[in-house]
C-alpha cells in the first residue's frame, strides 16, 4: 500500500494542502502527461517520497513572464507544491539577497549539488558586442549561463526568448540574442516554448523525473511531446466551425460574437504545435483562443518573424493557390507516400514473386532426370561417285581443239544431238 505520509506529502499537509488536492494533483500530472489515469497513484507514490529538486533559475533578456507565470502555478493549490517539488536556490527576482551575495548564493548552490540541480533559463542569451547587452554580476549573461548549464543534470528552457531567442531575436534586434541551444549545444535541454510558457507543462516535466528518473520523451528542438507534440488546431473547441465554414470576419461580428473559427482573423492554430487547448492558463479556466483571440503561434521557431502579421493568414504554402492550406498539403503528401508505398510494395511482391517462381522453375529442371539421348544413327557410307560416262562425239562434226574438255561440249539435258 502507498504511504503518502512521509516525504513530500508531510510537507504538504502541514502547508494545508489536502490529500483530496494532493491526488487530484497526480491525476492532473497523468493526465498532462498524456498517460492513463491508472499512472496516477504511482505518480502520487513517487512525488510524495521524492527529494526537492534543486533548481537554479537564471533570467536574460525577458519581461518575466514566465517568473510570473511560475508563480501563479495552481495546480492543486497556488504555488506551494510547486514551491515544495523545487527547492529554488537562487532566482534573481524572488530571493532576498542582491549583489555579491547572490552571486554566492549561485555559486553554493553549484558546489551543494554538483550534478544534481536542474538549470532553469528564461529570456534571451545577447551574443553581440561581447554579450554587454546584458550582464549578471558584470559578467556577460552568456557566460554565466555556460557554467550554470554545464554542471546541471539537466537544463529547462522556459519561454521563447530562451527557446530561440523570441522577441530580442526578432528582425532588426541589435543584441544578437539566441537561444539557449546555441550556447550550450551539448548538454541535456528540455525546452519550453510559449510566450509565456505553461506552468503545467513545466511541473509535469519535473512530475516525470521524479516519477520515471528520465525526463520526458522529445522532439528535435527539445520540446516535450506531451506537450507539444499535438496541433492546436485539431484540439481547438472552435474546430468543427472551421469545417462547417463558419468563420468570423471582423473582430465584433456576429462570427466572432457567436465564437466561430477565427482562421480568417489570422489565427495560428493550424500551423502551431502545444497543447494549450487541452491544458489552457489560469487554472485551466481559458486560453487564446477560447478568450476570442486568435492563435499566434508563439511556441513555433522564430514565432516574432516567421507568425507574423498577427491578424493575416500567412502566405499559402503553394504559390498563386490561396486555397490550398497546410492541411491539403499534408495531407496531399501523406497520401503522394501511401501511394508510393503500395507501389513499391506491389513491385517488390511481383519481383520476389518472379524470383521464386524463377528459383523454382530452376529446381524443377535440376530435380528432372535427363532424357536419355538417342544414340546417333550410323552414318551411312558415301556411295561412290560413278564415272562420268563420256560423251559421244556426234558423228560428222569436225574434231574440236585437243584441249577443249569433252565435258564442255556436253549436250543440253533432254536433247538430242541430231
Ligand atoms: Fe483552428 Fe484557430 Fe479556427 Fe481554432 S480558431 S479551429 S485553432 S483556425
Amino acid at each position: 500500500m502507498i504511504r503518502l505520509d512521509d516525504g513530500l506529502l508531510a510537507a504538504l499537509l502541514e502547508r494545508g494542502v489536502s490529500r483530496r488536492s494532493f491526488l487530484k494533483f497526480s491525476a492532473a500530472m497523468a493526465s498532462a502527461l498524456a498517460l492513463p489515469a491508472s499512472y496516477a497513484p504511482r505518480i502520487a507514490a513517487a512525488v510524495a517520497t521524492a527529494p526537492r529538486l534543486p533548481v537554479i533559475w537564471l533570467r536574460g533578456q525577458d519581461c518575466a513572464g514566465n517568473t510570473e507565470a511560475f508563480l501563479r502555478a495552481t495546480s492543486p493549490t497556488v504555488s506551494e507544491l510547486v514551491l515544495d517539488l523545487l527547492s529554488v536556490e537562487y532566482h534573481e527576482t524572488l530571493m532576498a539577497p542582491a549583489g555579491d551575495a547572490a552571486t554566492l548564493s549561485r555559486t553554493t548552490a553549484m558546489e551543494m549539488y554538483p550534478d544534481g540541480y536542474v538549470a532553469i533559463v528564461e529570456g534571451g542569451i545577447p551574443t553581440a558586442d561581447g554579450g554587454v547587452h546584458c550582464t549578471i554580476g558584470g559578467r556577460p549573461f552568456r557566460d554565466v549561463v555556460r557554467e550554470v548549464c554545464d554542471g546541471a543534470l539537466a537544463t529547462i528552457a522556459v519561454g521563447s526568448c530562451a527557446f530561440d531567442g523570441g522577441v530580442p531575436a526578432a528582425r532588426g534586434g541589435p543584441t544578437g540574442a539566441v537561444g539557449v541551444a546555441a550556447v550550450v549545444p551539448d548538454g541535456r535541454l528540455i525546452t519550453l516554448p510559449g510566450c509565456p510558457l505553461n506552468v503545467v507543462n513545466l511541473t509535469a516535466t519535473i512530475v516525470h523525473y521524479l516519477t520515471f528518473k528520465e525526463f520526458p520523451p522529445t522532439d528535435g528542438r527539445g520540446r516535450p511531446l506531451f506537450a507539444y507534440g499535438g496541433l492546436i488546431h485539431n484540439q481547438c473547441e472552435r474546430r468543427a466551425h472551421f469545417e462547417f465554414g463558419e468563420f468570423a470576419l471582423a473582430w465584433g461580428d456576429e462570427g466572432a460574437q457567436k465564437g466561430w473559427c477565427l482562421y480568417k482573423l489570422g489565427c495560428k492554430g493550424p500551423e502551431a504545435f502545444a497543447n494549450c487547448p487541452t491544458v489552457r492558463y489560469g487554472a485551466g479556466t481559458s486560453w487564446t483562443v477560447k478568450a476570442g483571440h486568435g492563435c499566434v503561434g508563439c511556441t513555433m521557431p522564430g514565432f516574432w518573424d516567421a507568425m507574423t502579421p498577427a491578424y493575416q493568414r500567412l502566405p499559402p504554402p503553394v504559390p498563386f493557390l490561396p486555397t490550398i492550406g497546410v492541411d491539403n498539403v499534408g495531407h496531399a503528401l501523406v497520401a503522394g507516400v501511401a501511394a508510393l508505398t503500395v507501389v513499391h510494395g506491389s513491385a517488390s511482391i511481383v519481383r520476389s514473386s518472379l524470383a521464386r517462381a524463377g528459383q523454382r522453375r530452376g529446381a524443377r529442371t535440376a530435380a528432372a532426370p535427363a532424357e536419355p539421348i538417342a544414340p546417333a544413327e550410323p552414318i551411312a557410307p558415301v556411295e561412290p561417285i560413278a564415272p562420268v560416262e563420256p560423251i559421244a562425239i556426234a558423228a560428222g562434226l569436225p574434231d574440236g581443239p585437243a584441249d577443249v574438255d569433252p565435258a564442255d561440249t556436253a549436250a543440253p539435258s533432254g536433247s538430242e544431238v541430231p
